[in-house]
């Protein structure tokens, strides 16, 4: 039985993993970097371990310090949260080898979804339907070029171990591929130390939708419906719900059905996440499986009334599955918008610095996760998401009025944050009729 958990992670998903192991009855321990001395996650869990320097190369990336300080704190779990090593077999692996439960699928599994090439390969097997592109590695342009040509222009060009949107160049025509090819092969060599590329057919205008997955140790594979993931910004999403205007009964139980069978083809186990792009005539493909939790998980949450992370750590430790595919129901709905501390004016740039007066509303439907507090000081060195706002509501008019009514009454003072840009969004004639596909903020750029 876990009867202690170590959170390899900091910020609002740290507290949330807190949160959860509380209620639950289960001991806490954080770990933090030298510039998170005063963090909330620090504050809140039952013990707290430092575990370097600020740069997360030498901190939250740290497999030698996470696990020793899993060891020296007599924690039985690990887990990762999102970002970070979550999606590290590595690091699953080590957890395996010292006998540390990592509360996540085993890392062959992260291993086999995380080589992109592979996952497609996988699911091509499994007769879920993935976008037309390469079978075999590429590593030069040449090569790439004659597949281009048979998978038909526009193609885009990714990295087999790619990840962030990164390593990703799209080629419209055959003129451009070489160059396309070789920039992307570079970024990949630098990003991921790896410059295998693969092709696929660059799709247009495509929605972004993800199921999740919830997969026990006995086989049980369930979906708990879709999450709508359209508005984003440089392949980086910023405002999620659920569920999509786009689905209609019959295509979320096509979809629905491809995502558990690509779960099960993965040999799945623990929370996860099957991403598909779906085209305007309903036609949808297979893009990637992400083996963790997702910063978007709240939505949900909320629509299902089922806990992620208490189901992960429940999965992990052995059990079965608390819930049937027939008990999964879709009630309201839900937005979350990511509120990050950066200027929208000047092309979103970072803007760390000291909160010097903050003020979060609640009421009825609203959940805020979050990790900061009124003289909280949000350092340089990491990811610019400070908080979640999510809103729940009968359907998604009235979501919709909950979050303009939510994002009207956030203060964060201090720093700089796009929640005016939130609030935008949340009255563009495209985003309130639900008009709104992968490119839309491009759009509202240019
Ligand atoms: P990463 O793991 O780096 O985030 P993904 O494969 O998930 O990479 O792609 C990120 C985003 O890029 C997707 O959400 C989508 O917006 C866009 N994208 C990826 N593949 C295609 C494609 N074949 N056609 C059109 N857009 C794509």
């Amino acid at each position: 039985m876990i009867g202690k958990v170590l959170i390899a992670n900091r910020g609002e998903i740290a507290v949330r993993i807190i949160r959860a192991c509380r209620e639950m009855g289960i001991e806490t321990v954080a770990v933090y970097s030298e510039a998170d001395r005063e963090a909330l996650h620090t504050q809140l869990a039952d013990e707290a371990v430092c575990i370097g320097p600020a740069p997360s190369a030498k901190s939250y990336l740290s497999m030698e310090q996470i696990i020793s300080a899993t060891v020296t704190s007599g924690a039985d779990a690990v887990h990762p949260g999102f970002g970070f090593l979550s999606e590290n077999s590595r690091f699953a692996e080590l957890c395996e080898q010292c006998h540390i439960t990592f509360i996540g699928p085993g890392s062959d599994i992260i291993r086999r979804m995380g080589n992109k090439q592979e996952a497609r390969n996988t699911m091509t097997a499994a007769g879920v339907p993935v976008v037309p592109g390469s079978t075999d590695p590429l590593t030069d342009a040449e090569a790439g070029a004659k597949i281009a040509e048979k998978i038909g222009y526009p193609v885009i060009v990714k990295a087999a171990l790619g990840g962030g949107g990164k390593g990703m160049r799209v080629a419209e025509t055959p003129e451009e591929f070489e160059a396309s090819f070789n920039t992307a092969q570079k970024e990949a060599q630098m990003a991921f130390g790896d410059g295998t590329m693969y092709l696929e057919h660059y799709v247009r205008h495509p929605r972004h939708i993800e199921f999740q997955i919830l997969a026990d140790q006995y086989g049980n594979t369930i979906h708990l419906g879709e999450r709508d993931c359209s508005v984003q910004r440089n392949h980086q999403k910023m405002i999620e719900e659920a569920p999509s205007v786009a689905l209609s009964e019959e295509l979320r139980s096509r979809m629905g059905d491809a995502a558990v069978r690509a779960a099960k083809a993965a040999g799945y186990v623990n929370a996860g996440t099957v991403e598909f792009l779906l085209e305007d005539n309903g036609q949808f493909y297979f893009m990637e499986m992400n083996t963790r939790i997702q910063v978007e998980h709240p939505v949900t949450e909320w629509v299902t009334g089922i806990d992620l992370v208490k189901e992960q750590i429940r999965i992990a430790d052995g059990r079965h599955l608390s819930y049937t595919q027939q008990d999964v129901k879709i009630t309201g709905h839900a937005i979350e918008c990511r509120i990050n501390a950066e200027n929208p004016s000047r092309n979103f740039r970072p803007s760390p610095g000291t909160i010097t007066d903050m003020y979060l509303p609640g009421g009825k439907g609203v959940r805020i996760d979050s990790a900061i507090y009124s003289g909280y000081t949000v350092p340089p060195y990491y990811d610019s998401m400070l908080a979640k706002l999510i809103v729940h509501a009968k359907n998604r008019k009235e979501a919709i009025r909950k979050m303009r009514s939510v994002l009207g009454e956030v203060i964060i003072e201090g720093i700089d944050t796009n929640v005016d840009y939130q609030y935008e969004i949340l009255n563009h004639p495209d985003f309130v009729s639900g008009e709104v596909d992968i490119e839309f903020i491009e759009k509202l750029c240019r």
